[in-house]
């Protein structure tokens, strides 16, 4: 400990992301990126704003950008908040929303920045356990709480919570705000924003890094009632005025305006993840049903671990989590058709 540090600081547990590796080589299989590059759209509307511009600050309430959502999803443009990567949002949100007398409750596999926040902000919470099945049971949400979170489609399970089971849980909930961290919702789920309108305390929570293709910039937003939308701002403002970049905004809004390409490329990945978890399964695992960009998988005879080190070996990475429920347990991100090929061909021998 350093004898300058708040006092704390020392006690923080901070998140671990996925690494990032230097060689240029490797089958990356394990942070759920999109494996195709952004709309050419994307990155000529980010050429166009890379000039004499630069050196003025941002909108400093994104006023363009929550208007491109708005009109997507539907909303007001008072009804969105936008900032620096869906973390930063789910920070804001946790300081916002969490900090309250009751435990806030989410599921004993999911994100695992969740309790990292909890750890920053002293949160109380309680972790629910996934069923057998490693779905979420929303009868299992009704203890008093001050509020929920979970991810839908979670992660890294994969399943889809049906929208009418979100429905059921917000009228069972209506004291507390329940927030859906909707990370990879493109990928075969329908979004809780259009709940919006009818449950003033439910937070949808949406990233520009999985299905857009955007890791790299660090865009994430978040839609709900104009109440809850008020109170992210006056965290964000007391914080950082200026967390979305220009060029973050103006490629954004290309995203958003290219349906065309987001389309194109959310069915193939679509399509590669039902590929890949029908050759899985003739290899002898087993997979979860996944609604999103990765399969959640088990081999009965190969330890998850052993079979993660044999593949590293390969040049093939993927995710392999330690906690006791799922350390068999393989999380593996959907590659492009040669990639999944690759992973396929080594698991072939390993097996
Ligand atoms: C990837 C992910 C995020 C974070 O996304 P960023 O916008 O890149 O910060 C949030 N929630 C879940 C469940 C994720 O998997």
């Amino acid at each position: 400990m350093n004898p300058y540090w708040s006092p704390g600081i020392d006690k923080l547990s901070p998140y671990v992301p996925g690494e990032q590796p230097k060689l240029a080589q490797l089958v990356k299989l394990n942070t759920n990126e999109n494996p195709y590059a952004p709309s050419p759209k994307v990155i000529e509307a980010i050429r166009e704003e890379a000039g004499e511009n630069l050196r003025r600050y941002p909108q400093a309430d994104s006023a363009e950008l929550r208007q491109v959502v708005a009109d997507y999803y539907g909303l007001q443009p008072d009804q969105v908040f936008v900032g620096n990567g869906s973390d930063e949002v789910l920070a804001h949100t946790f300081f916002a929303l969490f900090q309250q007398p009751k435990p806030l409750l989410f599921p004993d596999i999911s994100y695992s920045f969740y309790p990292v926040y909890c750890g920053i902000y002293n949160i109380d919470y309680r972790t629910i356990p996934l069923r057998d099945d490693f779905s979420i049971g929303i009868e299992d949400y009704q203890l008093e709480n001050g509020g929920i979170i979970f991810p839908n489609p979670n992660a890294p399970t994969g399943r889809l919570l049906a929208l009418s089971s979100i429905e059921q849980l917000l009228k069972a909930n209506r004291d507390s705000a329940v927030v859906v961290d909707e990370a990879y919702i493109d990928f075969g789920g329908q979004s809780a924003a259009s709940l919006i309108n009818r449950y003033p305390n439910l937070l949808v929570v949406q990233t520009l890094s999985k299905s857009r293709s955007l890791a790299g910039l660090r865009i994430g937003l978040a839609m709900g009632d104009v109440g809850l939308i008020e109170g992210l701002i006056r965290v964000k403002d007391s914080f950082n005025s200026y967390p979305m970049d220009r060029i973050g905004a103006k490629a954004a809004i290309a995203s958003f305006k290219d349906e065309d390409y987001f389309q194109q490329i959310r069915q193939q990945i679509i399509n590669s993840r039902d590929a890949l978890t029908d050759a899985l399964t003739k290899l002898g695992f087993q997979v979860l049903p996944s609604a999103a960009n990765f399969v959640f998988a088990t081999h009965p005879g190969h330890q998850a671990e052993t079979i993660s080190a044999k593949l590293r070996e390969q040049g093939v990475i993927v995710r392999h989590f330690k906690q006791p429920r799922i350390k068999e347990f393989l999380r593996i991100t959907i590659g492009t058709a040669e990639e999944n090929q690759r992973l396929l061909e080594v698991l072939q021998q390993i097996i």
